[in-house]
């Protein structure tokens, strides 16, 4: 779960990580009450999740309620690369002698935590790479070594960060590993990551991402939840209770387990094809869930063609069967079914899918995971 700059600064802040005074925003008269009390100057900020706000013109300096009210008024209801702004952040404003960059991710190759930090702050990290990728130190840690203070100060020292900056820079490191760890964060990055005329560092942005798969054990989420941004597939997906990450292809998937799911996209992507979704309908898939999970496909404009990829094992072939004949009969469905139906009772299920009258441009079936994918490659072409 992505959250919101004003959230991921709510979250820093539970850690001790430095961040301005402000409020959340949603009207133009909230926003001036905001600046009168985190005191002026102050920044308005557009708070959308996708980068490059600044740019965008969503985020403007302010020195006093008129300008507030001015720059609040453009930037509520605002379209960034297709966000539109609900809200605006509107914070302190801070001066800036530098910028930094400070960021902790899994890396899931290593089986590592991996912290990037660079002098190079306030531009997006990508850009560093590609101009000046030396500019970006980067370190692994163990999970179970964590990350002590004298790391941190040898990786802000290696990241050529200033002097009068280390012990600050080393300080939040320490507390942004406690916030990535313990607050359970996929990623947490702060760019710029800044350093005061006075001497102080200092979070300006914060960008974290909330691992679902810890939500059990963090009740206070729930207020983040509330405003959370799925989009309309993902939204659907979730009411039905099926595991669904919408992509960006062309070939609808609906496949038995997660592997067989990855393993799905992997073929497609293999033959030449996109994948338009990962979709696990798990075991034991009933004629209610194929529904489902067909209506959640079909509702995605991309999807020229559905790739149901099933291997029966507690899953049975007659059940799957049934299932998409009830589908049909449920949902109309805008592209060509191919299935590749396999395992347990996969005869009973074939013949079940011939004898039910459904016109073959409607429903392919393939003996094979390669075939069927050629085929609903060659469908959505
Ligand atoms: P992003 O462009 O969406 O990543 O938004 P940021 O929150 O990172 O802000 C972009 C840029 O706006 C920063 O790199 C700063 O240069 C500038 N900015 C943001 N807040 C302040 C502030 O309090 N004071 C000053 N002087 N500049 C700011
Ligand atoms: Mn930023």
């Amino acid at each position: 779960m992505d959250l919101f700059e004003y959230q991921g600064k709510q979250y820093f802040a539970r850690y001790d990580i430095p961040v301005s005074a402000g409020d959340v925003a949603v009207t133009v008269d909230q926003a001036v009450a905001a600046a009168d009390k985190a005191g002026y100057p102050v920044v308005v900020k557009a708070q959308v999740q996708v980068g490059g706000r600044g740019k965008a013109g969503g985020i403007k300096l302010a020195e006093n309620a008129d300008e507030v009210r001015l720059h609040a008024g453009n930037i509520l209801g605002m379209d960034i690369k297709g966000h539109v702004v609900k809200r605006v952040w509107v914070e302190n404003a801070s001066d800036i002698a530098e910028e930094y960059y400070a960021s902790f991710t899994l890396d899931r190759g290593a089986k590592k935590h991996l912290l990037m930090l660079s002098a190079e702050g306030g531009v997006e990290i990508e850009v560093v790479a590609e101009r000046n990728p030396d500019a970006i130190v980067k370190l692994h840690i163990d999970p179970v070594d964590g990350l002590s203070r004298e790391t941190a100060h040898k990786a802000a020292v290696d990241a050529k960060i200033p002097a009068k900056a280390l012990d600050g820079v080393a300080d939040i490191l320490v507390k942004l590993y406690r916030c990535y760890t313990e607050g359970d964060c996929d990623l947490a990055e702060i760019n710029p990551l800044i350093l005061k005329p006075t001497g102080e560092v200092h979070a300006l942005d914060a960008k974290v991402s909330l691992d679902g798969n810890a939500d059990f054990r963090h009740p206070e989420w729930e207020e983040f939840r509330a405003t959370e941004e799925l989009d309309a597939r993902e939204q659907l997906a979730r009411e039905k209770g099926l595991q669904y990450i919408g992509l960006d292809g062309t070939v609808g998937i609906i496949a038995n387990g997660a592997g067989l799911a990855m393993s799905t996209l992997d073929v497609v992507n293999q033959v030449g094809g996109t994948a338009a979704n990962f979709l696990d309908i798990g075991g034991g898939a009933n004629a209610d869930l194929m529904a489902s999970a067909l209506e959640v496909i079909n509702s995605d404009q991309n999807v020229k063609s559905i790739f149901i990829n099933i291997f029966g094992g507690i899953t049975r072939g007659e059940e799957v069967a049934k299932g998409i004949v009830e589908a049909l009969g449920r949902v109309k469905l805008r592209a060509p079914i191919v299935i590749r139906l396999d395992g347990t009772n996969a005869e009973e299920g074939r013949s079940i899918l011939a004898n039910a009258g459904i016109p073959e441009s409607q429903l392919t079936s393939k003996p094979t995971m390669l075939e069927a994918a050629e085929a609903a490659v060659a469908l959505a072409k």
